[in-house]
């Protein structure tokens, strides 16, 4: 996978435009297959286990090239945030006071995932007081599929 970002093109619905979504590529794609299923899961190393992200062909401790898919609990807290102001891209625009978060993850706090605190899997960006907004705040991960098709895990507070 890849962090990278870019803005729906047409190929998309009309409700996707603007949007920025996932980019998967070769060693990212089985994050992203298993988020269609509802899981979270986390390149491990096939022989020292150390978790990875994100995903890349080596090992970083070991310099194994064998890789497995680990699932996670799906649990985490903020690490840190951002309420994005203006100016913002259009599709974001009409969407203001949403926010965008980091999450470390519990079984291996050094990897985070950029994502949106929301009420619900499927609830607005914006759906979530950014007064409720806490670092070290406890979430867990639920699963939206986006208007283009990919879908992303998003975070919930585990205390709303
Ligand atoms: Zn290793």
């Amino acid at each position: 996978m890849t962090p990278s970002v870019a803005p729906a093109t047409d190929n998309r619905s009309d409700s996707a435009a603007g949007l920025l979504l996932p980019v998967p590529d070769d060693d990212g794609a089985p994050f992203w297959e298993y988020a269609a299923r509802g899981e979270l899961r986390i390149q491990a190393c096939a022989d020292c286990d150390a978790l990875r992200f994100p995903p890349r062909p080596c090992c970083p401790h070991c310099r194994s090239f064998s890789a497995r898919w680990q699932r996670m609990s799906g649990r985490g807290r903020i690490w840190s945030y951002v309420l994005p102001h203006p100016p913002l891209l259009p599709a974001y625009a009409e969407q203001p006071g949403y926010n965008a978060i980091i999450v470390e993850l519990a079984e291996a706090p050094g990897i985070r995932l950029v994502g949106n605190l929301v009420t619900a899997a499927d609830a607005p960006l914006n759906s979530v007081d950014p007064a409720r907004l806490r670092i070290g705040a406890p979430v867990k991960a639920v699963f939206h599929t986006m208007p283009g098709g990919v879908t992303v895990p998003r975070w919930l507070l585990e205390r709303p």
